[in-house]
């Protein structure tokens, strides 16, 4: 990149990130190589974590979470090349053979709050509604051995004044607590106050090119607080960078699709209301969130039945607990999975680059 300086010289500005064979880091590592010659898409696994990364991106996916190397994984003479600190990534798990397993850390969002009411409808103020119901499921959850729960408010309080600020002060707490999963609860209202739609819904975001930049830019302005992945590298530049990107965000929206289907399977148990669905729509917290994330509607309160229901503390107790159940089931799935993986494995005794060729 060439900047023109005050005094009109040419200042060269060139980064540099230090890079390690593919074949070395896996060997080193242990690692499973998996290489998909025509997407570029490259999956490491030591049995435990798993890490993708693209041909021609410096953007990754540990364990589900986007994290940012400090140069583009790429291909050279020597065959594939990985910026160096991909390893730290690997290093960080062997430490935590010897340490208790993590805990499964979960973002619980009452939208919402202070000055930011939400809905208002049949005496009913969303903000409140929110709240109590995600204290009741985080009573229910927070005696759980293996999970820890953030909440991103626990008292009538907005979490900025400035209403575009107090999303992403929500999305902050999640990828600052390198959060596995960010779930937001929200009651919904009709335009116009029609009062014959009620119902369950349950959003994700869909991965759009914009997620990709803004991720990007999240990562790139918070660096090292954000990824500890060493040295910030140039943007990139081409138009297949982003295409990458988006494919590494992908699965990102997979893990929250499946989340989502945990919280329809339990919601169905609800007999006083129906779920609708599960729904793709771009709201910012489940946007921006580096970790799985939904939104849930867990009622429509211009809806005169619900309203009434949600009047009282049985039904809301009844909503946290079908709540807490998906988030379980979600755990569930997450660590069978991981037990999976970890069974698959089988250290090689050289490094193993299933489908690639040269
Ligand atoms: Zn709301």
């Amino acid at each position: 990149m060439a900047f023109l300086g005050d005094g009109g010289l040419v200042f060269l500005v060139v980064v540099f990130a230090q890079m390690m064979p593919l074949q070395k880091l896996a060997f080193e590592k242990g690692l499973t190589v998996r290489v998909e010659p025509h997407s570029g898409r490259i999956t490491l696994s030591d049995g435990r974590h798993k890490a993708v990364l693209a041909l021609g991106s410096s953007m990754a996916l540990f364990d589900g979470k986007v994290v940012r190397l400090s140069g583009a994984v790429r291909r050279d003479a020597e065959g594939i090349v990985v910026p160096k600190e991909t390893a730290l990534l690997f290093r960080r798990s062997e430490n935590q053979k010897k340490t208790p397993k993590r805990k499964f850390v979960v973002v619980l969002d009452a939208g919402h709050g202070g000055r930011f009411t939400g809905a208002v409808a049949n005496a009913l103020v969303e903000k409140d509604i929110n709240l109590d119901v995600v204290l009741r499921v985080w009573r229910l959850l927070k005696d759980e051995e293996d999970v820890k729960l953030i909440l991103t408010r626990r008292t009538d309080v907005e979490l900025d004044r400035n209403w575009s600020r107090d999303l992403d002060a929500r999305v902050d707490v999640a990828n600052r607590a390198n959060a596995d999963l960010f779930v937001s609860v929200h009651f919904n209202a009709t335009a116009g106050h029609k009062t014959n739609v009620s119902g369950i819904e349950v959003y994700v975001a869909r991965e759009e090119e914009d997620v990709a930049r803004r991720l990007w830019r999240a990562l790139t302005e918070a660096g090292g607080s954000l990824t500890r992945l060493g040295e910030l590298a140039a943007a990139p530049t081409s138009d297949t960078a982003w295409i990458l990107h988006r494919m590494l965000l992908e699965e990102k929206f997979r893990h929250s699709l499946e989340a989502a289907r945990c919280f329809v399977q339990a919601l169905r148990k609800n007999d006083e209301d129906s779920v609708r669905g599960i729904f793709a729509r771009g709201y910012r917290v489940v946007k921006w969130t580096r970790c799985p994330a939904v939104l849930l509607e867990l009622g429509y309160i211009t809806h005169p039945a619900t309203a009434q229901r949600l009047k009282t503390a049985r039904y809301r107790q009844k909503l946290a607990e079908l709540v807490a159940e998906g988030i379980k089931e979600y755990i569930r799935r997450r660590r069978t999975e991981q037990e999976q993986q970890k069974s698959q494995h089988t250290l090689p005794s050289s490094p193993s680059t299933k489908g690639e060729r040269r």
